[in-house]
């Protein structure tokens, strides 16, 4: 549960927490967001986080809210005030607030700072790695630049629910050549029969993971076989493992594609070891 919200500059109840509606995240997704997993009480590879806070503040020229040291104080201190030990911190940044107008406001306008955190449920989490989960495939319908961290999610959302309906957990995009380009909020991967693991470059078809980079690192230094590259559906459904990467399931089992088992239909040999030994590579905050 949330008990406190940090709404630019103030910690607010929850209830109580709240933004302008002439917010233009609100009015046109003009925003940018992260998550990041806290284990521990820690913050997970916060640096990468924040690199990528960045770039998407960036490419939307959109301000730095405050330094980046202020911004980690702030998720430390919703960290702190919530009492999460394991779960996930949430910050969102918008263009900020103006009468409702597409161009981009003139003159200086505050960025919205938004900041949440949530207690996840270990066990639930566990079990889900335990059974695997299942995907449901999907015509990519987003728009051309993913690798930006936005808040314009519908297509995410739409593609959940149709998952959920079918008994899926996540949904996979295509692309029209027929290549997966990522899960709904996770990055996809295989691992073929030849026990080549194949994961799609990174691009702008697809959102730049952290826990895809720090998987790399894990993967170099274990001196698993891996490479980046588009791969099908039908490779996927040939494969001898799939998972998928993100900061709130790090490496999480498939088990199945549209309700065909992959390889023997349960958690992968190297999948369950990439989970067992991500956060060794990955950076704790203090
Ligand atoms: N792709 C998409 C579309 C996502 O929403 C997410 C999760 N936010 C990811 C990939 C995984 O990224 P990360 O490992 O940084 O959580």
């Amino acid at each position: 549960m949330t008990r406190v919200v940090y709404v630019n500059g103030r910690y607010l109840p929850y209830a109580q927490a709240g933004v302008h509606v002439e917010d233009r995240g609100f009015q046109f997704a003009d925003a940018i967001y992260e998550v990041c997993e806290v284990n521990g009480g820690r913050i997970v590879d916060e640096t990468r986080h924040m690199d990528r806070l960045e770039r998407s503040l960036g490419e939307l020229r959109i301000a730095m809210p405050m330094s980046r040291r202020a911004l980690g104080l702030v998720l430390r201190e919703v960290i702190r005030r919530n009492r999460v030990r394991t779960g996930l911190v949430y910050l969102q940044v918008t263009r900020g607030t103006a009468p409702r107008d597409f161009p981009f406001p003139a003159g200086e306008v505050t960025p919205t700072v938004v900041c949440l955190a949530r207690r996840v449920d270990d066990a639930r989490r566990d079990a889900r790695a335990t059974n695997g989960i299942a995907i449901k495939t999907l015509p990519d319908i987003r728009w051309g630049r993913c690798d930006i961290k936005t808040v314009m999610l519908l297509p995410a959302v739409l593609a959940k629910a149709a998952a959920e309906k079918e008994g899926a957990q996540e949904a996979w995009f295509v692309d029209p050549d027929g290549f997966v380009t990522e899960g709904a909020s996770s990055n996809a991967w295989i691992v073929e029969r030849s026990g080549m693991i194949v994961t799609r470059p990174a691009g702008n078809a697809i959102l730049p993971g952290v826990t895809r980079r720090t998987l790399v690192d894990v993967l170099d230094r274990e001196k698993i076989p891996f490479t980046e590259r588009p791969f099908s559906v039908d490779e996927a459904l040939a494969a001898r493992e799939a998972f998928i990467t993100s900061a709130s399931g790090t490496v999480m089992p498939v088990v199945a594609i549209d309700k065909v088992p992959i390889g023997d239909g349960r958690p992968g040999e190297l999948t369950r070891r990439l989970r067992s030994i991500f956060h060794q590579a990955a950076e704790l905050s203090p």
